[in-house]
């Protein structure tokens, strides 16, 4: 080793007594030129502070909750030497060759070099959906050298072959079915749809194909190496992959992990018997089942129910809380709710599946709960009972990564894991478990290794419902400003105020948006109608931008379109509206 030397916090801008909310770095561990050594967090960012050259960690001057400023000691560090340098290249090699037990559980891990598996990454990602290959793309084009492992020949996870993309193919489907019948009380009869399930499957296949053939595309044009297998990390700095052609190891300097979720699987129920299916064997469309019990009125239930429905199967919904769709408020899920009580044959909320039995004609259910139904026969049953995190399954103990009781990473607005050169994104981080919200970690996460000073600060994540009528929404709900006992001001808008609306037959929809009632900026908004799923984007531009019921009000929006409601909604609550009466001043 060289000489010691005193590392400090070096010039972070603006900041003043910053927090330390973690140390990433232990009295005896080695750390490379560039490893994080200490997360300092502001109200504005948090930052890690990087270790200026390479070498042993001999004594730390600070620990979390210390506030630090510019100057302030962080650790001192015994720099290695050039002939130390070489040493610690052999024992890299020796090291790996063995035990993976000096590793420390929290940073410190020094980056593999080339010679260590069968392959080198600068950035490995574990997992290609949405948010692995999201940020492999990003690191490629921040010029690292990137190697994507996914498991199944196709890119793009759950997302684009069994979630978001087929199910919205079958569900615009649907909506053209349900449309067209609509149509009968406006004097325009189609008849009776004739479904080709074959030709429909198809249909579906290759939109999916369409997708996830451009996404290998994508990976060649930007020389992301794919390789395909079910990989489990070795150490912290490797990964082992079992593919078809046998297992390869590869090394790496940074691993973003991007497993995603898999289906909850609840007690009781005949998952052998082939009518018993998930989401995924829903999306399958093997036949349209006369009668369908849908277990888990949320939103991936929900939306198979939608598809079927419309297919022509009759549709029973049970739903474990009080409510369809937790989560979200009760005044946006109602209009819906009144839709689909009508078509199907039941929903019972506050209601447990206690068992199901496989029978020659069909599948028998029991029931518990305050208003539960007697015992029924449905020909086939699907199971949409939640996801759960894939982090149990990554070998998390060999690179020491924390994985809590229900398979989620934990990490920070840097998507850093508590091993400093391992990120994680996605479903397997937490919840929101959706897309987009895995894309916007996945670039925080590729721009971090990068070397840019990025975090995942967004003010919403928005959730919709693809239902009929759809239902969105974004930031608080007005359930949780009312918990939190934040004053607000709401702006409610019927839709059946909306020329729009009318025009296409509907009247069941509506728009609210809650503002702070101290600032006037918008804190929450939600939806109820068609396209709700579009028109929430704008309440999320809104929220980042600060704006509040005048910005919006004031905004011009094209007529007649769904997207006044926002704007009408927002002069509800500054009392221009002149679409309706405007709401008596309190
Ligand atoms: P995933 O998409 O789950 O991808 C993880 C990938 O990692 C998979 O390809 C998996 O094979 C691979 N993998 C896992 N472990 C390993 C391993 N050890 N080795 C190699 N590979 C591994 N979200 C929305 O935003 N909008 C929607 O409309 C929507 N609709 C949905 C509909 C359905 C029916 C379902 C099931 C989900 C839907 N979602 C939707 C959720 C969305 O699909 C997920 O949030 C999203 O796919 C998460 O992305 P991810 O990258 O974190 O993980």
């Amino acid at each position: 080793m060289g000489k010691n030397i005193q590392v400090k916090i070096p010039d972070i801008g603006d900041f003043e007594g910053v927090e330390v909310i973690e140390v990433l770095v232990a009295p005896g561990d080695e750390v490379a030129a560039e490893t994080s050594l200490i997360t300092l967090e502001s109200d504005k960012a948090s930052m890690e502070i990087p270790s200026p050259q390479a070498g042993r960690v001999a004594s730390m001057d600070v620990k979390v909750g210390d506030k630090v400023s510019e100057g302030d000691a962080i650790l001192t560090l015994e720099a290695t030497s050039d002939e130390d340098k070489d040493k610690q290249g052999d024992k890299t090699r020796d090291e790996d060759g063995g035990a993976s037990s000096k590793e420390k559980p929290t940073g410190g891990s020094k980056p593999a070099t080339a010679g260590d598996g069968d392959i080198h990454a600068e950035v490995l990602v574990l997992g290609a959906g949405p948010g692995g290959y999201t940020a492999a793309f990003r690191a490629a084009d921040l010029g690292k050298q990137v190697v994507l492992v996914e498991r199944y020949p196709d890119l793009g996870g759950v997302c684009l072959n069994v979630g978001c993309i087929p199910s919205k193919a079958l569900l615009h489907t649907a909506g053209i079915i349900d449309a067209a019948a609509a149509m009968a009380s406006h004097g325009v009869s189609f008849g009776q749809p004739q479904i080709d399930l074959d030709r429909l499957r198809g249909w579906k296949d290759k939109v999916v194909g369409k997708l996830t053939g451009g996404l290998a595309q994508l990976a060649k044009q930007r020389k992301v190496k794919v390789v395909q297998g079910m990989g489990r990390f070795d150490s912290a700095n490797r990964l082992k992959v079992a593919g078809e052609d046998g297992e390869r190891t590869i090394s790496f300097d940074h691993a973003i992990v991007a497993v995603g979720s898999r289906v909850v699987q609840i007690p009781g129920i005949p998952y052998d018997d082939p009518r018993v299916i998930d989401s995924t064997g829903a999306l399958e469309l093997a036949d349209i089942p006369d009668s369908l019990l849908v277990i888990g009125g949320g939103i991936i239930g929900l939306e198979m129910a939608t598809v079927y429905a419309a297919l022509g199967s009759r549709i029973t919904v049970v739903e474990l809380t009080k409510g369809l769709m937790p989560g979200c408020d009760r005044d946006l899920v109602r209009p819906l709710q009144k839709v689909i009580g009508k078509r199907y044959e039941g929903i019972y909320t506050d209601t447990r599946v206690t068992g199901v039995e496989a029978q020659k004609k069909g599948l028998k259910v029991h029931f518990e709960g305050p208003k539960a139904p007697a015992t029924a026969t449905f020909d086939r049953v699907l199971v949409a009972a939640g996801r759960r995190p894939n982090g149990d399954r990554v070998g998390a103990e060999q690179a020491h990564l924390y994985v809590d009781e229900r398979g989620f990473i934990k990490v920070d607005r840097q998507m850093r894991t508590n091993v400093s050169n391992i990120f994680a994104i996605g479903d397997v981080v937490g919840q929101p478990m959706l897309a987009h919200k895995a894309t916007h970690e996945a670039k925080v996460a590729a721009e971090v290794i990068a070397g840019h000073r990025a975090v995942f600060d967004a003010r919403a994540v928005p959730s919709v419902a693809y239902t009929d009528p759809e239902v969105a929404w974004m930031g608080p709900t007005e359930e949780e400003l009312k918990a939190e006992g934040i004053e607000y001001d709401k702006g409610v808008f019927p839709w059946a105020a909306s020329g729009r609306s009318l025009g296409m037959g509907r009247d069941e929809g509506v728009t609210k948006i809650m503002f702070d009632k101290e600032s006037g900026r918008i804190l929450g908004a939600g939806m109820v109608g068609p396209h709700a799923g579009d028109l929430v984007a704008e309440a999320v531009l809104a929220l980042e931008m600060g704006a509040d019921a005048q910005d919006i009000g004031l905004t011009v929006h094209p007529h007649p379109t769904l997207s006044e409601t926002f704007a009408f909604a927002a002069e509800m609550v500054d009392g221009s509206i002149t679409d309706l009466l405007p709401p008596k001043k309190r």
